[in-house]
């Protein structure tokens, strides 16, 4: 049977490279890769429902990458659900889940890195110094180690779909990198897997991210095209919310995530707000 008629079954697990490519050996192509750090939910599944659709082979990994947490703490908290995400992988019609352990990834000896410059440098990659070389060098080993026709990326981490794609395009990897829509809960938060790590108190106060995207959206849709007032309008907004830190908001240029003093085309909204020691992104684009 074909692995694309697989779906709601359980996915096949492979742990190690060697695993890996075995089972890639026995499925057809094309085969599409969806790379995660586990703890699934309703965003990733949407990743994998797409990556099924458009492929015969579909292919999850779940790794929580330590070198693009640049918090130890951030790193050791981050939630591991496997057998759920299994059950989740399977419902959106995965065929294989890539589980590595650390050394599978970075074995004895590994000393690669690989680094995007310029799309790398504001924004997240500001505010967390070693992420995106962590995130870089993890993906450019998994679209190696697959061979994926497809890689899929949400739109939710702009700035990371931005940097992979330059990365498969400078590097002529061949991988294309699909962007998928945020999905959000039904009060607006962006799903992500750090929302579990929310006290009842702060997941009722995060969807403030959203109002501020949505009341700077209303002021662009009015005619509004200064840079500065539409992060003005955010970081207001973010002010009535007590319990949000904001930690940078955006107006950029969403090719080159430069900041904008004035809007004359297209342009990509986000921030990064901090509820005590979880941090949460966002972003809207204006086209
Ligand atoms: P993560 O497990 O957080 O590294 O995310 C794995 C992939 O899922 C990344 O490409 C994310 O952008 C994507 N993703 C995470 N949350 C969402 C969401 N709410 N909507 C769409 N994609 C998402």
């Amino acid at each position: 049977m074909a692995a694309s008629q697989m779906s709601g079954r359980a996915p096949i697990v492979v742990r190690t490279r060697q695993e890996l490519r075995a089972a890639l050996a026995a499925t057809p192509r094309p085969v599409g890769l969806v790379p995660t750090m586990g703890a699934l939910h309703a965003g990733h599944a949407s990743l994998i429902s797409r990556a099924h659709a458009e492929n015969a082979t579909t292919v999850i990994s779940i790794f929580v990458n330590p070198i693009q947490f640049n918090e130890r703490a951030d790193f050791e908290k981050y939630p591991r659900t496997e057998a759920a995400d299994l059950a989740v992988a399977g419902a959106a019609g995965c065929d294989i889940a890539f589980i590595p352990a650390v050394e599978d990834i970075y074995p004895a000896g590994f000393q690669t890195r690989v680094a995007v410059s310029e799309l790398t440098r504001p924004l997240e990659g500001a505010a967390r110094p070693g992420h995106f070389e962590g995130v870089t060098t993890v993906v450019a080993i998994l679209l190696g180690l697959v061979r994926a026709d497809r890689a899929y990326f949400g739109q939710k981490d702009a700035q990371q779909l931005l940097v992979v794609r330059r990365m498969a395009l400078d590097l002529g990897i061949g991988t294309e990198v699909v962007a998928c829509p945020i999905v959000r809960e039904p009060d607006g938060l962006a799903r992500s897997s750090r929302n579990v790590l929310l006290t009842p108190e702060q997941r009722a106060a995060a969807p403030v991210l959203r109002a501020a995207l949505l009341a700077a959206r209303g002021l662009w849709e009015g005619g509004e095209r200064s840079g500065h007032v539409l992060r003005a309008t955010m970081l207001e907004r973010l002010a009535t919310e007590p319990l949000a830190a904001p930690e940078y908001v955006s107006c950029a240029d969403p090719a080159t995530l430069l900041e904008l003093d004035e809007i004359a085309g297209q342009a990509l909204l986000s921030m990064a707000v901090r509820f005590g020691s979880v941090r949460l992104i966002d972003n809207e684009p204006l086209e």
